[in-house]
């Protein structure tokens, strides 16, 4: 026998039952998408690789280690995207967007790639749905961001999450504290863990990420970028906090937060829940004012984030939804099976979710299988052309004609 395939490591296959769940959440994420102006953008699954190098930054772990790259025909690099906001920018530039009123405000879903050591809640195919506003530098932009994910969060349920705040300033008060900082590494080198103390140069401020206890110990003494914040920083960071108060966001200010991507300046944002271990984070993000430039288009500040559905998925749970099929039709007799054919369809046409036997059962095993499609009545073709309607709940049963069931159901 030839042998059997199984999907990637670091993938999976979504199976109905998941794929309801994920529904649900795109559906409660796009209603909030919709109700505050945020227009949908698809982007390709690849793009250059030179985009996520110059973009996401060559220092960090997902440009140095964890892209899928590979050369097209024609010997371009080309990488399977790892996040969404390079490609974004990249679109804004491409399409002349500075052009549009500002800020453009964009949203987005789909799958993403990392080659990452897969476990619970990191997968090296993932999904992430993800919001931006380019072209504001107000404060105001950072709150609207912040409250789409918080809104999601709180719609969808998810338990234990609280949002960590934060700010980087921006790139000037950054080099003055990242000399500081690196000093402090400098002179506690032999403390740190080997990862750490090979990236003190190229990216100090990943140390305050570090599982190893020795760099932790360092790193409970380091200096904080919030105290080097310049005066306009500061204020920009007041703001936001006085706009999230002001819708209702309740957050903590965590002046250790750092992220994986080199492009963020000022506010920085992450949502953990307590219900997770390892891989705590659903989602985050931030200020991001310097990237368009860097890919080619005019100086424009912008905000956004990323969550991921299976860390949100997860969060939530096993919560079983069931597919709420309206309508079982029961054949009691098998010469009934052509008129039940044409009656499903007629119904299904009539906006009816409808199913009915496809394997030949009896008429127990008809029951059964209208049990397990979540069917809220059974409809039963009876011999000489009567038929009854069951409510599945009740159990109460009346003899209808067929041509009344889509008034009786809607009712
Ligand atoms: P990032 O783009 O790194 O800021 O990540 C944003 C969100 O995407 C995280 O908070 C996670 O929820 C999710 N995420 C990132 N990497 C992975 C991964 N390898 N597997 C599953 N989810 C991920």
């Amino acid at each position: 026998m030839a042998g059997k395939f199984e999907h990637p490591r670091g993938t999976f296959d979504v199976l109905p039952e998941d794929a309801a769940k994920r529904e649900r959440l795109l559906q409660e994420a796009r209603e909030i998408f919709g109700l505050a102006g945020y227009g949908l953008v698809a982007t390709p699954i690849y793009e250059e690789t030179a985009l996520f190098e110059r973009g996401v930054g060559k220092s960090t772990d997902i440009v140095r280690k964890e892209m899928f790259t590979f050369e097209d025909k024609g010997g371009r690099s080309l990488t399977l995207r790892p996040e969404g906001t390079a490609p974004i920018c990249r679109a804004y530039v491409e399409h002349g967007m500075h052009r549009w009123a500002q800020p453009v405000k964009l949203c987005y879903a789909g799958p993403f790639f990392r080659h990452e050591r897969p476990q619970a809640g990191r997968y090296r195919q993932f999904h992430q749905i993800g919001a931006e506003a380019i072209g504001s530098d107000s404060p105001l932009a950072d709150v609207e961001v912040i409250t789409l994910i918080n809104d999601l969060i709180e719609e969808l349920g998810v338990p234990g999450v609280e949002l960590r705040l934060g700010s980087l300033g921006s790139l000037d008060a950054r080099a003055t504290y990242l000399e500081e900082l690196k000093s402090h590494l400098r002179a506690r080198e032999d403390e740190l863990s080997e990862d750490v103390r090979a990236r003190i140069e190229i990216n100090p401020l990943r140390a305050f990420d570090a599982d190893h206890e020795g760099t932790q110990e360092v790193m409970s003494e380091a200096p904080h970028l919030l105290d080097f914040l310049s005066e306009e920083d500061a204020e920009h960071f007041e703001q936001v906090k006085s706009y999230l108060s002001a819708a209702s966001v309740e957050y903590t200010i965590d002046p250790t937060l750092v992220r994986g991507l080199d492009y963020y300046t000022r506010t920085i944002f992450s949502f953990v829940c307590d219900r997770l271990e390892a891989q705590a984070e659903i989602g985050g993000g931030g200020r991001y004012d310097g990237l368009i430039e860097q890919l080619g288009g005019p100086p424009t500040p912008a905000v956004g984030w990323a969550a991921g559905i299976e860390r949100i998925l997860l969060a939530l749970g096993e919560e079983v939804t069931s597919n709420g099929m309206d309508l079982f039709v029961v054949v009691a007799d098998p010469d009934l099976t052509t008129k039940a054919v044409a009656l499903v369809s007629e119904l299904r046409h009539h906006g009816l979710a409808v199913e009915m036997d496809l394997a030949g059962r009896s008429m127990k095993g008809q029951f059964k299988q209208a049990d397990r499609a979540g069917a809220a009545h059974t409809l039963i073709l009876e011999p000489g052309g009567s038929a009854s309607l069951r409510d599945m709940q009740t159990g109460d049963q009346q003899t209808v004609d067929p041509k009344d069931v889509v008034g009786l159901i809607r009712s």
